[in-house]
Parts: structure tokens; C-alpha cells; sequence
């Protein structure tokens, strides 16, 4: 019942011992880069940990760490002449990026991270920032808890522990609570009155340094907070969303933007922090005009000088993925990257993060794999002013070495064993 993050792509099949080559990845993170990586708030979600200097992903069963002012994708090993093979490329890798999902983070010089003991119960880990010298720093009590999502504002780790309250095959019963743990000491407290019965329905929706919003998602009803890292008190604000939809924090003008979904209806809100306000800044009827099918998935992508960049997923006949930029003026522009991807046969997936600069994202190509779906993704980086000129100039951050299901594939995304 484990969710590390929004993408569920099955579990991956060991392809044995297979030799390949790997591609001549990006050194490693340069010295006099690593103190100042992380940054006094950093979130994981998604599978991934964005800090305010790059971002932490595992891709193809390799963590690297992806650098803003450059993009590239560091493999975070400091093995010389190290090929970086993933436990499926080969079973007895030491490489030590070689790891299982992205919940690390940076502080105070080091890499500390969220893992596994034998017995399947969450510890935190600390290693040098390339990723050597592991070790277990605390065991976190309790055993089948888990922890989906984090942020670190400034010495404290705030996340969210889902746990079983009735621990019983047939009728197994969860509950989620919000724990602090102090990055300095490694003393986990529980913040008090914030719990859901529901191994899912608590969810952390984005923040800045000083705040972060959350939902307690019930059967009846919905609640929203923001949280203040300071007093590590919640007040509750009131959201028209299902409370899964992220913000998109607008730090200058101590607002939010969120892209709702609610009642069958989309509609783009900024909530304003001092008065208490949700302004609607589109409504369902433009969006759904401008998307022009019946919409299936969509998300702010984020902010530049000319607006609010969002997408939309639609599935008439079949699937297809459009972008918008929402100007000042309230004006609708459509952007044309979903159908300039720099690799045939593929569709935008989704937006892994974004900068003051440009945006990250996730492109996709499906195909059936005996008699399963599978599929192989590429990590893709724009920036904003290509992106709103309509330059489409993409740049791939990271390309697969194997599809969801552990196939092995070529640097064109294809399946090695010939499908
Ligand atoms: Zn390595």
C-alpha cells in the first residue's frame, strides 16, 4: 500500500545480469558546488526533493541530482570510474547511486535521506553529498509506518507518518499524523491535534519558507490549513478544491494560485493570505472551451513574466495533452509544446518542478509489453521564454535506460529485446 509519490508505474522486474554500456554521464557534483546546495525550504513530493538550486530524482534505479543552472543530471556516487548501474543493469552494483526513490535531502553539507531497514520500518540516513559514507542516523519507532511526503523548512523535517491504527489483514484500519523531526538532534514530536483516518487523505499541497498549506480529506467533508513552521500551529483556511490540487505559492504578494477541482468543475483561484480571500482568476467555462474535450488531468505548470502556464489533459477519442498561458490580461494563449517533443511517438506527462527560469518536466512513450502496459520516461527541461514564444527548444535532462517494467531499452526509448 506504499504511494511514493503520483506516479504508479508497477513494480520493476530484475532483468538479471545484462552488460551494457551506459552512457558518459555528467561527472560528479563539483566541490565547490555542493555546500550551497539545498536551501531553507525544500519539499519531496512526486517522488522527487526540489530545493531552491536543483532538484533530487530517481530515474531508470539511479538518484541523481539535477542542477538548475545547468540541468545536468548528476549521478550522486563519488565511485571513481564508476558506470552507475542500477540493481536491475546489474545485481551486484556498488554504486551508490544505486538506490530506491529520491527522499534525500541536503543539509548542513550532508545528504540525509529516508530509507528501509530489513523489516520494511523507516530510518534516516546520513551520507556525504555524493552519496558515500551511508549511515543510519535514527531509527523512526513505530514499524509499518510510512512516510510519503516532507518538506524541510529550515532545521525541521515536517511530514506526514501514515501508519496502521487497526493492524489487521481484513480490516486494516489507518491513521496519518504530523510529525516535526529536528535535523539537528533527530527528536521527532507529534503536532498536536492534526490526524486522518485515512492512509491517503492527509496531503501536503506546497508552501514557502514560512508556510504550508495541507488537506485532512474525509469522507463528508474536506478540511484545509496552513501551517506555520515557527509556532508549529495550524489554522484552518477555507480552499474550493478536492484537496489533492498543489499551490503555486506567489511569495511577492503573499498569495497562491491553485488550479481547483471540484463538483466536476475546474476553476483557477488565487487565495489571498491577509484577507482570507479566494479570488477566481478563470473560470471552468474557459478552460473547458479552450481545452475543447472532455478533461481528464490538469496542472498549473508554473509562473513567468507573461502569466500562469497550465495543462490539460483531454480524452475525446483518445488521449491528448494541451497548453495554456494565462496572461495578465486574462487573455488564453495555447502553447504548442505538448506536440514538440524532441522523441516521436510521445506525450508530455507532467510537470516535475519549476524555476524562476523554466520548467522541468516528464514525457512519455507508451507501448504494450506482453500484454502489459509499459512505458519509458524522459526527464525534459524549457524554459519559460521558449516556452511562451513558441521556440519549442527542449532540452532532455535525463533519458531512460528502462521502461517502467524493468525492460532495458536503447537511447531512442526502445525496448533492447525487440518488441
Ligand atoms: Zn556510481
Amino acid at each position: 500500500m506504499k504511494k511514493r509519490g503520483k506516479r504508479q508505474f508497477g513494480s520493476r522486474i530484475l532483468a538479471g545480469m545484462i552488460v551494457l554500456s551506459v552512457c558518459g554521464c555528467a561527472g560528479r557534483i563539483p566541490q565547490e558546488k555542493r555546500a550551497a546546495i539545498g536551501s531553507d525550504y525544500m519539499e519531496i513530493y512526486g517522488g522527487n526533493t526540489i530545493t531552491r538550486t536543483g532538484y533530487f530524482t530517481n530515474a531508470s534505479g539511479i538518484l541523481y541530482y539535477v542542477d538548475f543552472t545547468t540541468q545536468d543530471a548528476i549521478p550522486v556516487c563519488n565511485k571513481p570510474d564508476c558506470r552507475h548501474l542500477s540493481k536491475a543493469e546489474d545485481a551486484d552494483t556498488e554504486c551508490d547511486a544505486a538506490i530506491d526513490g529520491a527522499r534525500v535531502f541536503p543539509y548542513k553539507g550532508k545528504l540525509l535521506g529516508i530509507s528501509e531497514d530489513s523489516k520494511g520500518n523507516e530510518e534516516i540516513y546520513s551520507s556525504d553529498i555524493d552519496g558515500s559514507n551511508r549511515k543510519v542516523k535514527k531509527k523512526l519507532e513505530s514499524s509499518n509506518m510510512f512516510i510519503n511526503e516532507g518538506v524541510i523548512a529550515k532545521d525541521s523535517f515536517f511530514y506526514v507518518a501514515t501508519m496502521p491504527e487497526v493492524d489487521d489483514q481484513e480490516n486494516m484500519k489507518w491513521i496519518s499524523v504530523l510529525k516535526k523531526l529536528n535535523l539537528d538532534t533527530f527528536e521527532a514530536t507529534q503536532l498536536d491535534s492534526v490526524e486522518c483516518k485515512d492512509a491517503l487523505g492527509f496531503q501536503l499541497l506546497g508552501g514557502t519558507e514560512e508556510y504550508q498549506i495541507y488537506s485532512l480529506i474525509n469522507d463528508n467533508e474536506t478540511l484545509f490549513y496552513k501551517l506555520d513552521y515557527e509556532s508549529c500551529e495550524s489554522e484552518q483556511i477555507e480552499l474550493f478544491q478536492s484537496g489533492y490540487e498543489r499551490i503555486l505559492p506567489e511569495e511577492n504578494e503573499n498569495s497562491f494560485y491553485y488550479l481547483s477541482i471540484e463538483g466536476g468543475e475546474r476553476n483557477l483561484y488565487q487565495y489571498d493570505i491577509d484577507s482570507r480571500k479566494n479570488k477566481l482568476c478563470l473560470e471552468n467555462e474557459k478552460i473547458l472551451e479552450n481545452a475543447g474535450g472532455n478533461i481528464v488531468g490538469s496542472d498549473l505548470c508554473g509562473k513567468c513574466q507573461e502569466g500562469i502556464v497550465y495543462w490539460v489533459r483531454t480524452w475525446t477519442e483518445e488521449r491528448e495533452e494541451k497548453m495554456f498561458l494565462l496572461d495578465h490580461n486574462g487573455k488564453i494563449q495555447e502553447l504548442s509544446m505538448p506536440q514538440q517533443l524532441p522523441v516521436a511517438g510521445t506525450h508530455f506527462y507532467d510537470v516535475i518542478c519549476a524555476t524562476e527560469k523554466g520548467m522541468y518536466f516528464w514525457y512519455l512513450k507508451d507501448f504494450e509489453s506482453n500484454g502489459f502496459q509499459d512505458n519509458v520516461d524522459w526527464q525534459a527541461y524549457t524554459e519559460w521564454e521558449d516556452l511562451v514564444n513558441e521556440k519549442s527548444v527542449i532540452k532532455n535532462v535525463i533519458k531512460p535506460h528502462m521502461t517502467a517494467m524493468g525492460e532495458l531499452v536503447d537511447e531512442n526509448g526502445n525496448p533492447i529485446n525487440g518488441q
